[in-house]
C-alpha cells in the first residue's frame, strides 16, 4: 500500500478533475479514482454549447482530455480501477478497490449519475442491439435508418438534434405534450424537419429477436396501445432512452447523509463527515451542469485543503 494520500478523488467526471485541478496545484499528494473513461457524462457529449468560454467546436472528449492533462500536469496521478467499498469515518479514509487499497486524510466523492432506463420488457435483452444511451456512441450505426428518443428533458432533445446527422427520422417519446428541455434546445428541435414528436406516449415494451424490430407504445391520455414495426427494408430501428439519471451512490448508502439517493453538502461541498466532501452531479442539488460541476470539485478540493491544514 502506498503512502497515505491528501486526497482521493472518485470519479474522473469534470468535477473530480476539477477537484484534481485545485488540488494538485495546492500541492496536495492527489488520487483520482476512475472505473470507466476520465471526462464521465461528457465523453459522451458530442457537443459543449453552454460552456463558457467552448466555442469552435468543443466536443465533451476534447475538453475531458484537456482536464485530464490539467490535473496530471500539476501532480494528480490518475488511476482505473473500481472501487469497491470505503471506510469514511476517522482520521485515516480508506477506499478499497479492485487492483488495491489506498488511504487518504480526505475523500472527494464525485461518482455523478448512471442513466435511468425506461424499466419495460425487452429493454435489458436489446441494450446494445437497437436500444442505446449514448447518441454520440450509437448514432453513426444509424446512418439513413429511423430512430426514436425517449424522453423529454435536456439530453433527449440535445440527442434528437444530433442524431438528426445521422438517421433519416428521428422521433421523440415523451410522457407529456409539453417538453422539460431548456427553450434553446427545444427552438432547435422545433424547427428540425427530420425531428418528430409523440406526445403523451411511454413504451411498454421493445421486441426483436438478437436485434430491435418492433416496440409497443402506449398512449397515456387515451390508453390505447399501438406497435411500431422497423421499416421491412431497415430490418431495424434505433430507440435512444433519456429519461434521467440516478446518483451513482450504492456505496455510500448508510453511511453519508442522503436526499432521494444524492449526497447532501453544504455549500462547502462538505458532508455529514469531516473530510468527506462531494462535488458534481452525485450532490443533492438543483442544477447538473458541467460549469456547476466544475465549480462545486474546485470548492471541495479548496475546502479538502483547509480542513488538511487544520
Ligand atoms: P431530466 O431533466 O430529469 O429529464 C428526464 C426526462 O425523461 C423528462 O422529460 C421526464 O419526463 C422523462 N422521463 C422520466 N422518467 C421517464 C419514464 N419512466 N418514462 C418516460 N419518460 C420519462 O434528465 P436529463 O435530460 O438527463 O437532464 C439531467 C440534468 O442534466 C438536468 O439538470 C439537465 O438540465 C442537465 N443537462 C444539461 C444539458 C445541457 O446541454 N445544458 C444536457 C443534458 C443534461 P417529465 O418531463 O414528464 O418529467
Amino acid at each position: 500500500m502506498k503512502n497515505i494520500y491528501d486526497v482521493i478523488i472518485i470519479g474522473a467526471g469534470p468535477a473530480g478533475l476539477s477537484a484534481a485541478i485545485y488540488a494538485g496545484r495546492a500541492r496536495l499528494d492527489t488520487l483520482v479514482i476512475e472505473k470507466q473513461a476520465v471526462g464521465g457524462q461528457i465523453t459522451i457529449t458530442d457537443e459543449m454549447e453552454n460552456y463558457p468560454g467552448a466555442i469552435d467546436g468543443e466536443t465533451g472528449p476534447s475538453l475531458a482530455s484537456r482536464m485530464r492533462r490539467q490535473a496530471e500536469s500539476f501532480g494528480a496521478d490518475i488511476v482505473s480501477d473500481t472501487v469497491l467499498g470505503v471506510e469514511l469515518e476517522g482520521e485515516i479514509k480508506t477506499v478499497e478497490c479492485h487492483n488495491s487499497t489506498y488511504r487518504s486524510k480526505t475523500i472527494i466523492i464525485a461518482t455523478g449519475v448512471q442513466p435511468k432506463r425506461i424499466g419495460c420488457p425487452g429493454e435489458i435483452e436489446l441494450t446494445g442491439k437497437g436500444v442505446s444511451y449514448c447518441a454520440t456512441c450509437d448514432g453513426p450505426f444509424y446512418e439513413g435508418l429511423e430512430t426514436y428518443v425517449v424522453g423529454g428533458g435536456d439530453s433527449a432533445i440535445k440527442e434528437a438534434v444530433y442524431l438528426t446527422r445521422y438517421a433519416r427520422k428521428v422521433t421523440v417519446i415523451h410522457r407529456r405534450d409539453s417538453l422539460r428541455a431548456t427553450m434553446a434546445l427545444q427552438e432547435k428541435a422545433f424547427a428540425n424537419d427530420k425531428i418528430h414528436f409523440l406526445w403523451n406516449c411511454v413504451v411498454d415494451e421493445l421486441k426483436g429477436d438478437g436485434i430491435l424490430s418492433s416496440m409497443v407504445v402506449r398512449n397515456l391520455k387515451t390508453n390505447e396501445k399501438f406497435e411500431i414495426f422497423a421499416d421491412e427494408d431497415d430490418g431495424t430501428f434505433g430507440v435512444f432512452v433519456f429519461v434521467g439519471s440516478n446518483p451513482a451512490t450504492e456505496l455510500f448508502r448508510e453511511k453519508l447523509e442522503m436526499r432521494n439517493g444524492f449526497i447532501v453538502t453544504d455549500e462547502d461541498m462538505k458532508t455529514s463527515i469531516p473530510g468527506v466532501f462531494a462535488a458534481g452531479d452525485v450532490r443533492a442539488k438543483s442544477v447538473r451542469q458541467v460549469v456547476t460541476a466544475v465549480s462545486d470539485g474546485a470548492i471541495a478540493a479548496l475546502q479538502a485543503e483547509q480542513y488538511i491544514e487544520g
